[in-house]
């Protein structure tokens, strides 16, 4: 067994120290390659569930290392919240996508925010100026929360939200299910689209019960006048399935995967939005 006074030799390092040095050049690795340019922005089409017309985008960060290869923008996003650089990637993503709006007028795009930048003092204002560069509307804009969002100081983020809202920006509550948020708390949250994730879809095809609860999720949500997205429909069974569940917009590989600016434009042109 280890330990009993038998000490590794002095000049190594605990497994703990290299994992907090491994995250540390993993960063400075981050930070790299966000001064480099290496981080794009890929769009996912949402389409309305009852003629799957094209109504929205989400634009999804993404990096292809030259270095790593292809890295999750779970792991990546995971890192800038710890470093402090999503407040930058954010601000980037969202002028990325008030670039790219040109393409589509009129569609909304949706861009996830994470808490940290919801946090930052000079949150909704730098947000207000990137739109205003751009001459993008507000309405054409939403952003995606979690409900991580409610942990910290759930009133300040209320009163940001309910300022960007008073604008025309809509705000859409990521990964519906997966929190511990209880439904009061919500309530009291100025909301407008719920996305149910993509769990329970994957789950209604291999669990007939689970049906039940995505229709008691949309059934909240109705409750609460908010609209239904779908995530992560990959065949046409999930989305009759969430169609007959009432949720009004769906998402996912069965309308196309992530994608460049150039292929959603292609994707749009062969198939307009309604
Ligand atoms: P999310 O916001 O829940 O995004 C949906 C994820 O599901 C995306 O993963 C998307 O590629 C994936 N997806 C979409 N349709 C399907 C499908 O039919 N099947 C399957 N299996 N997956 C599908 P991705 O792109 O890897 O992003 C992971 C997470 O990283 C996002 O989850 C979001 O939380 C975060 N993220 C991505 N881009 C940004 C960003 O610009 N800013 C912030 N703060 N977070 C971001
Ligand atoms: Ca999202
Ligand atoms: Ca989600
Ligand atoms: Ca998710």
């Amino acid at each position: 067994a280890k330990g009993d006074g038998v000490r590794e030799p002095l000049g190594y390092m605990s497994s703990m120290e290299t994992g907090a040095l491994e995250k540390k050049q993993f960063e400075n690795h981050l930070w790299n390659a966000f001064q480099a340019g290496e981080l794009e922005v890929f769009y996912q089409p949402i389409a309305r569930s009852s003629d799957m017309g094209v109504t929205g985008l989400e634009a999804l960060i993404r990096w292809n290392s030259p270095e790593l290869g292809y890295v999750s923008p779970a792991k990546l996003v995971a890192a800038a919240e710890e470093s402090g650089l999503i407040r930058d990637i954010g601000d980037f993503v969202l002028d990325r996508v008030c670039q790219d709006m040109r393409h589509w007028p009129d569609l909304r795009v949706s861009v996830n925010v994470s808490p940290m930048q919801l946090r930052d003092p000079s949150y909704p204002a730098g947000f207000q100026k990137i739109l205003k560069r751009h001459r993008v509307k507000p309405h054409q804009i939403e952003i995606e929360l979690t409900e991580n969002v409610l942990i910290d100081d759930p009133d300040a983020a209320a009163r940001k939200l309910a300022e960007l809202r008073k604008l025309g920006v809509t705000v859409a509550l990521d990964d519906f299910g997966t929190g511990f948020s209880s439904i009061g708390a919500l309530r009291s949250f100025p909301l407008d689209r719920i996305k149910i994730d993509r769990s329970f879809v994957q789950e209604m095809t291999t669990n007939p019960e689970s049906i039940g609860l995505v229709r008691a999720l949309v059934a909240v949500a109705d409750s609460m006048k908010l609209e239904v997205v779908s995530e992560g429909v990959e065949t046409a069974e999930q989305a009759q399935m969430m169609r007959l569940c009432g949720c009004e917009y769906l998402q996912g590989y069965l309308l196309s995967r992530p994608a460049p600016v150039a292929s959603i434009v292609e994707l749009l042109e062969a198939a307009p939005p309604a």
